[in-house]
């Protein structure tokens, strides 16, 4: 399963899409619409020295996470204020109108960023109350201003000022959405709220604790793993019906945000949620149809490859239980920054010096990882709950992929673009080019190891990313009434076309309902098979070129997503993951590399008389460390059991 969710708050937006930027500083202009008195206490903001990819002229406010308060706007002054600047229409000159417009996208900016604020200590604090109602209310307020800004902005755009609103937005495709905007119904809102609490719920009961009758009595997750008196079957046969009980609730949810959903798209003249996320949400330029051709190449050149990957990869001890606070990871990644390319490290010295990370154990966060937009603060926050093994430190790479490019845009939230499928390249494309200084990251001798293992979970990502879009496409698609048996008799059927080899009753089938993304971000999974995909043949250019393949992934991270995926491939420089053969071409590229890699390191064994003596003495210590080994496995995996079983994710 893949975890790293990069999310952006794109409530505001309604239909924008489409990017031209005002250069936005939280400013006393936003200290207006504060609660109180409240004031913005920003450090001297620093901005960017500027270098071969990036501008001087971003905005960074130098403001330390801890530093960051939560101040929500005041909504009287608020809404008082878009009654007034309605009224500029008829009043203003051009110049009120353009100044309306900044002070709008100010406001909305400082909005989007106390919710990430909020949302990332209710992340944390999971079972908090008092956060979760303000995360909701948050939202609910953002939709129905967001609606009426809209409307203000098409009027605007309708009036004798649309020629001078015009200029200074500087796009014709952000202008056009605008004008195309229609008023949010009643029905709509009600919609966005239902969705919103439907998607709480679903965290919550993630999160909780699941309970159900078994032989007239009462069994939790909680009580299965404080009985002692069970034997191993009884243990798992308990275990798996508190597991489907978990499918079965989890997906009685889905059912009614799939209702949602496609409602929503109805009412916006889209057949089906599924065509509208990939159009408006995720702005993708391929469609339901480029998709059915890219999983046929993907079951006919990933799948197999990606069997072959999983076999030989051993599992490593080592690895397995590298289980480092966020502090040492945070070492362990950052000598490797600046090798990769020296323009990275501004942004890397940005998130360490301002502590803008959560990224330790807590039982009461919520699982998964992702980098959130401060757009006020001109930065970014990276959230992860650690598997506590290997996987961590490559999550802070992944992340920090992400927040590299959030830093240097200079994007606000009416401006930017949700664009998955190019983002997920910005945090793959880098993993990949970490491979090189694996052993520095990892431990000495461990890169051979890491590379099986990052491969692995790339090609896993292309065939899970093709599953569960695959799945969705069928659900939001699905012509009567959805029911339990039948959503998981889909995912059996989808997954199985995939490889997946699940028996029919099996756990296997029941946990898609664990992957957050198909509630919280539906139709986003094929961006992480799409980019991974790119993301590949960024690393087998650099088995060519390595100084080619770094500025081809640097260059890329100056895309903020207002291209589309294929577009923005072409202007880099890459092949169309879509065309014929290349597919193909990338499967053959990573065998490859992967052949060529054990080539090397098979050759400088032989090549080196000292290695081949410590190669002996390996081989006698082996025999010992398979018997200590074997223990300490078992012990792992009975740790990795009991937690599994705690966060309900056990299969
Ligand atoms: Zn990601």
């Amino acid at each position: 399963m893949k975890k790293s969710n990069y999310r952006t708050d794109n409530k505001i937006k309604g239909n924008v899409n489409k990017i031209k930027k005002t250069n936005t500083v939280v400013s006393v202009i936003s200290a207006l619409f504060i609660l109180g008195s409240a004031v913005l206490s920003l450090a001297q903001p620093v901005y960017a020295q500027g270098s071969d990819y990036y501008d001087d002229d971003e905005y960074h406010a130098d403001l330390d996470y801890s530093d960051m308060e939560i101040q929500w706007i005041d909504e009287d002054a608020t809404d008082a204020y878009i009654e007034e600047a309605r009224k500029l229409i008829e009043t203003g000159t051009d110049e009120d109108i353009i100044k309306m417009y900044d002070k709008i996208d100010t406001l909305v900016d400082y909005m989007s960023t106390m919710h990430v604020l909020n949302e990332i200590r209710y992340n944390c604090n999971i079972n908090n109350e008092e956060y979760a109602e303000l995360s909701r209310h948050m939202s609910e307020y953002t939709t129905d201003l967001g609606d009426r800004i809209l409307i203000l902005l098409r009027d605007v755009l309708n009036s004798p000022h649309a020629d001078a609103l015009k200029a200074h937005i500087n796009d014709d495709e952000i202008v056009e959405s605008l004008l195309e905007y229609e008023d949010m119904t009643d029905e709509e809102k009600a919609l966005a709220k239902e969705r919103d609490e439907l998607v709480q719920d679903y965290e919550k009961l993630l999160m909780g604790d699941v309970s159900t009758e078994i032989d007239g009595e009462t069994w939790s997750f909680e009580r299965l793993n404080n009985d002692e008196d069970l034997s191993y079957e009884e243990y798992y046969e308990m275990a798996g019906i508190l597991y489907k009980e978990l499918n079965t609730q989890l997906a009685t949810i889905y059912i009614d945000l799939v209702k949602n959903l496609n409602r929503q798209a109805e009412l916006m003249d889209y057949d089906n949620y599924a065509v509208y996320a990939y159009e408006e949400t995720f702005g993708r330029d391929y469609d339901a149809e480029d998709a059915e051709g890219l999983y046929e190449n993907v079951r006919k050149y990933i799948v197999p490859l990606d069997k072959k990957i999983q076999e030989d990869t051993k599992y490593n001890f080592k690895l397995e239980t590298l289980n480092l606070s966020g502090e040492e990871r945070i070492a362990r990644v950052a000598p490797v920054i600046s090798k990769i390319h020296p323009d990275l490290q501004e942004a890397w010295d940005y998130l360490t010096d301002h502590g803008l990370y959560d990224i330790d154990s807590s039982p009461t966060k919520l699982q998964g990882g992702y980098t959130m937009a401060l757009y006020s603060y001109g930065s970014a926050f990276i959230y992860d709950y650690p598997y506590e093994n290997w996987r961590d430190i490559e999550t802070v790479i992944h992340e920090f992929g992400h927040y590299n490019e959030t830093f240097h845009s200079k994007d606000s939230v009416i401006t930017s673009v949700h664009n998955v499928d190019v983002a997920e390249i910005h945090s793959q494309g880098l993993e990949l080019l970490c491979l090189e200084y694996a052993d520095e990251i990892y431990g000495d001798g461990l890169k051979e190891a890491v590379t099986y293992n990052v491969l692995g979970s790339m090609t896993n990502s292309i065939i899970d990313g093709c599953i569960y879009d695959a799945f969705q496409h069928k659900v939001y698609t699905y012509e009567g009434e959805l029911t339990v048996e039948e959503l998981n008799r889909m995912f059996y059927e989808t997954a199985n076309s995939f490889g997946a080899e699940y028996e029919p009753d099996s756990l296997d089938v029941y946990g898609w309902v664990t992957v957050t993304h198909t509630f919280e971000q539906p139709m986003y999974y094929i961006g992480y098979a799409t980019s991974a995909l790119a993301a590949l043949d960024i690393l087998a250019m650099s088995v060519e070129n390595r100084e080619a393949a770094i500025d081809c992934y640097m260059h890329l991270t100056t895309y903020h997503g207002q291209l589309g995926f294929r577009e923005t491939l072409d202007d880099v420089g890459l092949p169309d993951i879509f065309d014929d053969g290349v597919v193909e071409d990338i499967s053959i590229a990573v065998e490859e590399y992967i052949n060529g890699k054990s080539k090397i390191s098979a050759l400088s064994v032989l090549k080196d008389p000292v290695l081949i003596v410590s190669v002996i003495i390996i081989i006698a210590v082996v025999i010992a460390i398979i018997c200590i080994r074997a223990k300490a496995r078992k012990e792992m995996k009975n740790r990795q059991l009991q937690q599994d079983q705690q966060n309900q994710q056990m299969y």
